[in-house]
């Protein structure tokens, strides 16, 4: 069992608390010396010490923890985290009985009751991902609640937090039998290789589901497709499905040439008639530009945060430009997608951003239609900053 001691919260951060912020954070903390073991229960308590809600202490990006009820009598024990996961795969039940999408996100840390944990479903693998120190000593609980009331080939785990300065490296095998990677997976009938015993990303980005069904089935027939921050190339894919006259794929990464290499091949498309880039966006909107290449459809997917040889990008900072750069290379009546996983920003922003960059290069525009998370990551009201995924398809007028 996890120690509990009592956290006093600043009495102007008890309201938040009360109406279901479940987010622990250091201003709201009166006695933080008081934290030392991850993984400590915590009773929030106000400064009469009256119970507030029970979490734990997790130090995840700028978070000191999650709370996980606010009843006072709930216990936090194994049975807590199960029912937590009952009620997470009653939700996704539909999910499971679809043979043209056998990967999704069974559980979505917060907003499935449980912050600083997720738990991704491929194709009879499951993939658990730890964010904290704090949530990792609940493993057991987690692990053994997943083997009571589910059926897997395996299950991974990845530990997304600092351990002595580095991440702790491993191929994150837990139990069940180990997979040979890479898995086909599938989505909306598009097969993905996945390899879940690599790094943290694993090949391909679950959240964007419903963004590359609408590329691949509205906006690509004929179009030439330039796909920036690429990645495995999961969005060239769909395009050349979609018809595509050609898909031109950039990341600096060297990973992404055979890896997009390899979800061309297993879809059947061949990508020797499509271009994959491994150079800096940046670098490679200059050439675009000096080179008078442009194109249909510009898709924008960049990190939060991203740092190259020469160019430091932050989207809060930078995304105005990256779009003033996409405008420049984008064909009239053209596409943008622009989107973005920021979470320090919300929609309003985001489209200010996109109307500012299209009024500093005198274009003109019109939105199309937006996206935010898929069912499957559920959120809720009370934690906006959860719901990071932005996605707007913009159209060119000029
Ligand atoms: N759009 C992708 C996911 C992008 S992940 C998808 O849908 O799957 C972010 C990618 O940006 C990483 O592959 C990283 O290598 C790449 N990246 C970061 N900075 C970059 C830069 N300056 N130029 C090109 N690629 C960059």
């Amino acid at each position: 069992m996890n120690r509990e001691i009592n956290l006093k919260i600043k009495s102007k951060h008890v309201n938040k608390y009360k109406n279901g912020y479940p987010l622990i954070f250091k201003e709201a903390i009166i006695n933080i010396d008081d934290l030392h073991k991850e993984g400590t229960i915590v009773k929030l308590v106000d400064e009469k010490n009256q119970f507030i809600a029970r979490g734990y202490y997790g130090k995840q990006n700028k978070g000191y923890g999650w709370v996980l009820s606010r009843k006072e009598k709930t216990k936090i024990d194994r049975k807590f985290f199960e029912k937590k996961i009952i009620s997470a795969l009653n939700k996704r039940a539909a999910f499971y009985n679809n043979p043209q999408t056998t990967v999704f996100r069974v559980f979505n840390g917060e907003g499935d009751g449980v912050g600083g944990v997720t738990i991704d479903y491929f194709d009879g693998y499951y993939l658990i991902n730890w964010y904290s120190e704090g949530i990792y000593t609940f493993r057991d609980y987690i692990i053994n609640s997943l083997k009571k009331l589910i059926e897997f080939k395996a299950i991974y785990q990845k530990k997304r937090f600092n351990t002595e300065g580095k991440y702790i490296d491993e191929d994150g095998f837990v139990l069940g039998e180990r997979g040979k990677f890479p898995i086909i997976v599938k989505e909306n009938g598009v097969k993905f290789a996945v390899y879940l015993n690599e790094g943290a990303m694993v090949g391909v980005f679950l959240d964007q589901r419903n963004v590359r069904k609408a590329i691949r089935d509205k906006y690509s027939k004929g179009k030439t497709v330039l796909n920036t921050f690429s990645y495995t190339g999961a969005f060239s894919i769909f395009a050349a499905l979609g018809g595509a006259k050609k898909t031109t794929s950039v990341d600096l990464a060297n990973r992404s040439l055979p890896k997009t290499i390899e979800q061309f091949s297993i879809n059947g498309i061949d990508y020797e008639a499509h271009d994959i880039v491994v150079e800096d966006v940046f670098n490679y909107f200059k050439y675009a530009v000096k080179k008078n290449i442009k194109f249909d459809m510009v898709i924008l997917d960049p990190p939060s945060f991203a740092k190259s040889k020469k160019y430091k990008f932050s989207a809060a900072k930078d995304y105005k430009n990256l779009l003033k750069e996409a405008i420049a290379i984008t064909e009239d009546k053209g596409i943008i997608v622009a989107s973005t996983n920021c979470s320090s920003f919300g929609m309003n922003k985001f489209k200010g951003f996109i109307d500012t960059a299209f009024k500093e290069m005198e274009g003109k525009y019109k939105l199309m239609e937006e996206f935010s998370l898929p069912k499957d990551f559920g959120t809720i009201e009370t934690f906006k900053e959860g719901n990071y995924l932005k996605v707007v398809f913009i159209k060119k007028i000029k």
